[in-house]
């Protein structure tokens, strides 16, 4: 059996690195990866297939830092050359990203059976383009691998029932990850401080206007003074923004530091007191990790998390980030209760495309 894996974003890299470590243990499935160079810098990059040995992407498609349409029109012309020239039995498509909608829309226009990770998501604001790549996605995948049950239910209320698409709940990949390197987890290249707030920040809907970055930007510089220092690895398109502003880095409380590895951020994980973040992935580390989570968006794909009181919304309004760092440093939930599956996704999502 030849599977097509389509990827091109950091997530993505961590969440296939489960699912190629599956498929090489079965030792009769034929992997071949397309990076499509949506994230291309070594640190947002290539560091994940050193450390996570990802195999060597047998395609990279290079093509990165256009618009929305242009991205993935590029994506789709070239990822159907591919598909066209090996012919797989399966495509594999992760999350969320503009790779994921070219690879299921290419894929499903040749008719060629499509599975998509992290299926039935949903954060009910389309402004986002994530929530319209997954929407899209999931509609036109044969087989849809989702993490949790608030996903499948997501699928139901969507009519998913009568579509007839195939629908398995295997726990969350992410998860496995989590389990699996943990063990690997070394402290970062710069010096952290004993207790810190760790902080994630890239969303469009948070980074691409002014007054929301520098209201963000406000509220964790006033957690960094008046409760715990914040780390801030800080993701190239926040970068840009931030500069584009005349943001002065250096001067900031906020202690901004270069993207890590996984393996770091593994490690920032297990010693932080506190996550705050806009990344989905991380709101689900922070619960795997047993940190409390402060998420700075109106909304989460992650629900289940909020009602379980381990994450709690906080927005952009810098008063409710700061009582939101303060109520979360507090709060000690319960962390034995297994939302996102047995650590063993990536043997079920081999296991159900074999069959
Ligand atoms: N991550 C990382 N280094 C960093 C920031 C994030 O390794 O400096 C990892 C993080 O642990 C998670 C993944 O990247 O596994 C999440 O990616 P991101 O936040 O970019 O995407 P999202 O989950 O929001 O789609």
């Amino acid at each position: 059996m030849k599977c097509l894996t389509i990827i091109g974003a950091r997530p993505q890299f961590v969440k296939a690195a489960v699912v190629s470590r599956a498929f090489a243990k079965t030792g009769n499935i034929e992997e071949v990866i397309v990076h499509t160079g949506q994230h291309f810098d070594d640190n947002m990059s290539e560091v994940f297939f050193q450390e996570m040995c990802i195999p060597k992407p047998k395609y990279n498609l290079g093509i990165s830092g256009l618009m929305h349409g242009a991205m993935t029109g590029r994506m789709m012309e070239q990822i159907e050359a591919v598909m066209l020239t090996e012919r797989p039995d399966w495509v594999l498509v992760y999350g969320d990203t503009d790779s994921t909608l070219a690879g299921a829309l290419a894929a499903s226009k040749l008719h060629i059976r499509l599975a998509h990770v992290e299926a039935g998501l949903r954060s009910f604001n389309m402004q986002m383009p994530e929530e319209i790549n997954r929407i899209l996605t999931d509609r036109v995948s044969d087989l849809l691998f989702c993490p949790t049950q608030t996903a499948i239910d997501n699928l139901r209320r969507e009519g998913y029932d009568h579509i007839g698409t195939e629908i398995v709940r295997t726990g969350d990949v992410m998860y496995d990850a989590a389990l699996f390197y943990s063990q690997s987890a070394r402290p970062p290249q710069t010096e952290v401080p004993e207790r810190f707030v760790l902080c994630t920040l890239h969303r469009a809907e948070n980074t691409d206007t002014p007054e929301i970055l520098t209201a963000l930007i406000q509220g964790l510089e006033a957690v960094s003074e008046k409760q715990l220092p914040v780390v801030l690895p800080l993701h190239p398109r926040t970068r840009a923004k931030l500069d584009a502003m005349g943001y002065d880095r250096a001067a900031s409380p906020i202690r901004f530091i270069e993207p890590v590895g996984y393996f770091e951020m593994v490690w920032l994980l297990q010693h932080c007191s506190l996550v705050m973040t806009d990344s989905g992935g991380v709101q689900k580390e922070a619960f795997f990790f047993r940190r409390p989570c402060v998420t700075l968006r109106n909304e989460t794909e992650w629900v289940e998390l909020v009602a379980g009181g381990y994450n709690r919304l906080a927005g952009s309004r810098p008063d409710e980030i700061t009582a939101a760092a303060e109520a979360m440093l507090a709060a000690r939930p319960d962390y034995s209760v297994p939302l996102y599956g047995d650590g063993k996704s990536g043997e079920a999502i081999v296991k159900k495309l074999m069959e």
